[in-house]
């Protein structure tokens, strides 16, 4: 995987920097193959390079949104942590903490909301999603996530967001916050960049997986047996191609299996013998099917043992959880104090 930046400077020019790592995860429901491969992979990778600093948290406040039932509220966001360590995250490396527990991070979204023009919100694509999809729910807390998002990345001075295609125009709109801030009092936010080969997973219906469609989306603590039967009863591919001697076009019509084979499988190589067979009907729908899932289990059958292993551990993960909260709001409170004195704010 490429570690350029899509907005930006190449890895190597900051080696000589630490350099700060942030991104989050809703707790809205159980993590999906769309959020293993978009977003927790990654965070991973980069915990794994020298030289960085990786902030990883659960974005409870942002979960308020759209959740409203506290129990589950708290037993998502446990459990979203298990998959983080199951996945390879290590608290003794990456910072792993709560955004509620840094209450700075609420201060930090009033005073950047100054800079905000309210009209940009009312465009962004996530904001149009989400009214599209919870049409009852457009509170000002909605309107007002991508700013919030933004003090979650700018209050640790993040320099790298590691986050999934979709989130693109949230993480534009925090450098774009960064930069009036900084024109306006002074260098003080680095301008965050994202990663260049961010992807999108589609779901078994061929639009984007996610948590609130359980319909389209894989559970990455589903079992293997249960994966290979949703794809092979819902997975949409080639609807041109009725007869297994039919050709298909994997690149154009097979909308939820192909792509994530370019995903998942081991190298280009491997991915064109796929695209090929597909094109010269020597492989039908439900042997590709087969290829994929032998391919998503190489990832998540390790994780999902590395998973079980957690099962009861809950008060480990509330121990990490507090340390973690303790790290992350000393360095997130240092870059609060700097913005209320630049904006003029005294605490008396
Ligand atoms: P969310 O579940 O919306 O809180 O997203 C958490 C992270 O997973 C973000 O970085 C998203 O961009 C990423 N993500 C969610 N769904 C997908 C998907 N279908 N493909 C790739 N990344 C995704």
């Amino acid at each position: 995987m490429s570690t350029e930046y899509r907005c930006s400077q190449k890895w190597e020019v900051f080696m000589s920097e630490i350099i700060r790592v942030l991104s989050g995860i809703r707790a809205t429901g159980k993590l999906h193959f769309g959020n293993f491969l978009g977003a927790v992979q990654n965070f991973v990778k980069y915990q794994e390079k020298e030289g960085t600093i990786c902030l990883y948290f659960i974005a409870d406040l942002h979960t308020l949104t759209t959740l409203d039932d506290p129990e589950e509220l708290r037993k998502n966001l446990i459990e979203i942590v298990k998959d983080y360590l199951a996945s390879g995250l290590d608290p003794e490396r990456s910072i792993i903490y709560t955004q509620s527990s840094v209450p700075e991070i609420p201060e930090l979204c009033i005073y950047l909301s100054m800079l905000q023009p309210l009209g940009e919100l009312q465009t962004i694509p996530t904001f149009k999603e989400l009214i599209r999809k919870f049409p009852e729910r457009v509170s000002l807390g909605l309107i007002t996530y991508p700013v919030l998002m933004a003090a979650d990345i700018l209050g640790p001075k993040s320099f790298l967001v590691p986050v999934g295609e979709d989130q693109v125009p949230n993480v534009e709109l925090a450098r774009d916050i960064a930069k009036r801030f900084n024109n306006r009092y002074g260098e003080t936010f680095p301008v965050p960049n994202m990663m260049q080969d961010m992807v999108r997973v589609p779901g078994l219906d061929g639009q984007k997986m996610g948590k609130s469609e359980s319909d389209n989306a894989i559970d990455i603590n589903m079992p293997l047996e249960e994966i290979r039967a949703r794809y092979l009863k819902k997975g949409v591919t080639d609807k041109n191609r009725i007869r297994a001697s039919d050709p298909g076009d994997p690149y154009n019509g097979c909308k939820s299996v192909y792509s994530v084979h370019e995903l998942v499988s081991e190298g280009e190589i491997e991915t064109r013998k796929i695209a090929n067979a597909c094109l010269a009907a020597a492989i039908g729908c439900a042997q590709c099917k087969d290829v994929l899932v032998e391919n998503i289990g190489k990832l998540l059958i390790p994780f999902q043992e590395r998973r079980r292993e957690l099962a009861g551990k809950d008060g480990y993960v509330r121990e990490i959880l507090h340390e973690g909260g303790k790290k992350a709001r000393a360095l997130i409170s240092e870059t609060v104090s700097e913005v209320r004195e630049k904006m003029g704010i005294v605490i008396y």
